[in-house]
């Protein structure tokens, strides 16, 4: 089936009878017959639920959509996106370990890895998205188990060569874990350029309305672990808490990572999705292909207006053709990238800050990727504690305004930019 067509019918399949919709299974808890049953589903030998906590129909349906939509072969919904990024590292990676991730990522994945990931023992090298080929390897370490970036990095926009990534992982005999969130499937399918684990903050684009938290983690079932069981001893050796699983032997390559995610760390963790996020999330999905490609549109017309007006001094779109990362863009990106825009306002920070002010239908959000036009000034926000040298160490300028723009009239969001730049 089409993109298109997965997205409206993926996942779930009714019979004779039964609801259009998918359901919303609002149970914490199932029923059994007699405790062999349950006891079959404890030791991993038949399949079934018992506990929300863990695994919730719900939930599997809308995890078999985005699963079809990246063309993996298993995946699992998660409460957060901050929860699936920890969950698909943790699940391969452990006190004493060591992976490489491109700097150029979501503020809040960076402090997940620099400082909280670090405090449980895992060492991360950051690397320049941009770097030679040698740079990357030489960032690989004996101990290294995995490599992490994402398609279209929020909120620099830099576009990574997925290809480059995968390449440099697979000669180091480890997974390329790749946050597609900005792009969806819709815009690009990084298993389709060598990535081996996709993970997803669903609270953007895919939920598409602001309207609830989730994440997901789809596994390609590419990479193939058994080839370094010294490495991956938790996918490759019995897990003790299961009576002695071993995760590839029994759920194979298609479903030994997930396997091992749903069964340890959602049973440990418990990062699960409520249900009726998960029926909320799959009614965004439904339109996911219909609304990127207006999201896009809106996107370009956007970036095109700013960079001819006199009061911006710089606009960052990979659909520009000046952009460093255009040629990359129509290589991962041919349909278009994201709604989302960077541009200056000639000023600085006062200037930035008036030109917000007198928006009127972009209103002042700390989100992205949702039907209502927003934007960021992260100067004066997200980033207040730093200065304004400290400000552009980190590559978000001063100046710096993040546009998100949502499903309403370009013409509208052009003219709304327009009379609050004269204010400036
Ligand atoms: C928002 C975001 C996350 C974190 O997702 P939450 O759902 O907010 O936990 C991770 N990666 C990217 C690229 C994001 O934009």
């Amino acid at each position: 089936m089409k993109q298109d067509t997965i997205c409206v019918q993926g996942g779930y399949t009714p019979g004779n009878g039964e609801p259009r919709q998918v359901p919303i299974i609002q149970s914490t808890t199932f029923k059994y017959a007699t405790s062999e049953d349950m006891g079959k589903l404890f030791d991993l030998e038949a399949d079934g639920y018992f506990y929300s906590r863990l695994q919730n129909p719900t939930n599997d349906i809308v995890a078999k959509k985005i699963c079809e939509l990246e063309g993996g072969t298993a995946a699992m919904l998660t409460s957060s996106g901050q929860a699936a990024t920890f969950y698909a590292i943790f699940n391969i990676a452990s006190c004493g370990d060591h992976v490489v991730s491109s700097a150029s990522i979501y503020g809040g994945s960076y402090n997940l890895f620099a400082v909280t990931m670090k405090r449980m023992g895992i060492e991360f090298t950051f690397v320049d998205p941009d770097c030679t080929e040698e740079e990357l390897n030489a960032a690989f370490r004996p101990n290294t188990k995995a490599v992490f970036g994402e398609t279209i990095a929020n909120p620099a926009l830099t576009v990574l060569d997925i290809e480059k990534f995968a390449k440099a992982a697979h000669r180091h005999g480890v997974p390329l874990i790749i946050d597609n969130t900005f792009a969806t499937p819709v815009n690009c399918r990084p298993f389709e350029w060598g990535a081996d684990i996709v993970t997803h903050s669903t609270t953007k684009y895919m939920d598409g309305h602001g309207a609830g938290l989730g994440g997901c983690i789809v596994d390609s079932g590419k990479f193939d672990w058994t080839k370094y069981p010294e490495k991956f001893p938790g996918l490759c050796t019995p897990d003790e808490s299961y009576h002695g699983v071993t995760y590839t032997e029994r759920f194979g390559l298609g479903g030994a990572f997930i396997t091992k995610a749903t069964a340890q760390l959602m049973r440990d963790f418990g990062s699960m999705q409520a249900p009726s996020n998960a029926f909320l999330l799959n009614m965004g999905l439904e339109s996911l292909h219909v609304r990127m490609k207006r999201h896009c549109e809106n996107g370009q017309a956007v970036a095109e207006f700013l960079q001819n007006h006199p009061k911006i001094a710089w606009v960052n779109y990979s659909g520009l053709p000046g952009n460093k990362y255009y040629a990359l863009a129509q290589k991962y990106l041919p349909n278009g990238s994201c709604g989302v825009v960077s541009f200056g306002v000639k000023g600085g920070r006062q200037a930035a800050e008036t030109f917000m002010k007198h928006l009127k239908i972009a209103a002042i959000e700390t989100h992205v990727a949702d039907a209502r036009t927003c934007c960021l000034h992260p100067a004066s926000s997200t980033h207040r504690q730093m200065n304004d040298a400290e400000l552009a160490a980190a590559g978000v300028g001063a100046d710096l305004v993040r546009l998100s723009c949502g499903l309403e009239a370009s013409e509208d969001l052009i003219a709304d930019l327009a009379q609050a730049l004269e204010q400036v």
